[in-house]
């Protein structure tokens, strides 16, 4: 079964996003469950998790389909010591909030060195800072998503996520997630089902199957190996349709979060058809 959705906007309350899913005909969603633009966030409250968990259950998703994703103020590589506390009170915040609403993904950016300290450093204080996530909350997988490389994020290299996956102790407590763009401005060609392929050949021998826990599908605004992050429509852009086939077709995909995080919303409803126009019959 494929699971194919949108970042739906969670304002008005994160149970929203659940209707909003629904209405573009998705049967999976990305969130964010507090403001992505800032640190602190009233707690839950009983009656908005009440209501996320009905309306999950009356519109059928499971927490398998749904893919929160942290904010972009948290950095689990902080080459500052009060930064990095900061972002990993945040992200063990953002794990409780996944807890509370019953899911059991977390999807975030990894981390930035900011050029202060080496990329080894920088991917070992990742990994720790998973570690001591997943010490606090239960259940939840920290799922780490490969990056386009702009600045200092690393994620961009497969060989950068099994780094942090083999420093995680509970292995059964990390993912990843492949967004699409991001994997072509990484300098990772999926722009044609034999290229992909090559690519996805790759990500099976750097890291394996066994740890993708959702896709970001995004066309890209960039050429290959741009190191840019810039999103465009599934149908537009420089990379073309070849990876919306090859993904759609292929089981290795089955059973995880596809999230769209294309630039119009107005069309999401139409790149959802048509991603189900390719999955095999
Ligand atoms: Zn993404
Ligand atoms: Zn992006």
């Amino acid at each position: 079964m494929k699971y194919i959705g949108a970042h739906v906007s969670a304002s008005g309350g994160v149970e929203q996003a659940v209707l909003r899913a629904v209405e573009i005909g998705a049967n999976a969603f990305a969130l964010f469950t507090k403001n992505q633009r800032q640190w602190k966030a009233p707690p839950l409250k009983a009656e908005t998790i009440e209501k996320f968990k009905r309306f999950c259950q009356v519109h059928h998703f499971t927490a398998d389909q749904i893919l929160p994703h942290d904010s972009y103020l948290i950095n689990l590589g902080s080459p500052e010591a009060e930064g990095l506390e900061k972002s990993r009170n945040a992200f063990i915040d953002e794990m409780e909030r996944a807890n509370q609403l019953g899911l059991k993904l977390l999807n975030f950016h990894p981390g930035s060195h900011l050029n202060k300290i080496s990329v080894q450093d920088c991917l070992a204080r990742i990994a720790e800072s998973i570690n001591i996530a997943v010490s606090k909350v239960p259940n939840v997988i920290a799922v780490i998503e490969n990056t386009a490389g702009q600045g200092s994020n690393l994620g961009y290299r497969f060989e950068h996520l099994a780094e942090i996956i083999e420093q995680v102790d509970d292995k059964s407590r990390v993912g990843v997630c492949l967004d699409t763009c991001h994997t072509f401005s990484a300098g990772y060609d999926i722009s044609s089902l034999e290229q992909c392929e090559k690519t996805f050949t790759e990500f099976e021998q750097v890291v394996g199957f066994e740890y993708l826990r959702g896709i970001h599908l995004n066309g890209s605004k960039t050429p290959l190996g741009s190191r840019k992050d810039r999103h465009d429509t599934l149908r537009e852009g420089t990379i073309g349709t070849a990876f919306c086939e090859f993904i759609m077709k292929d089981d290795r995909f089955d059973g995880i979060p596809m999230i769209l995080e294309t630039i119009n919303p107005d069309i999401w409803a139409e790149e959802i058809k048509f991603l189900r126009t390719l999955t095999r019959k």
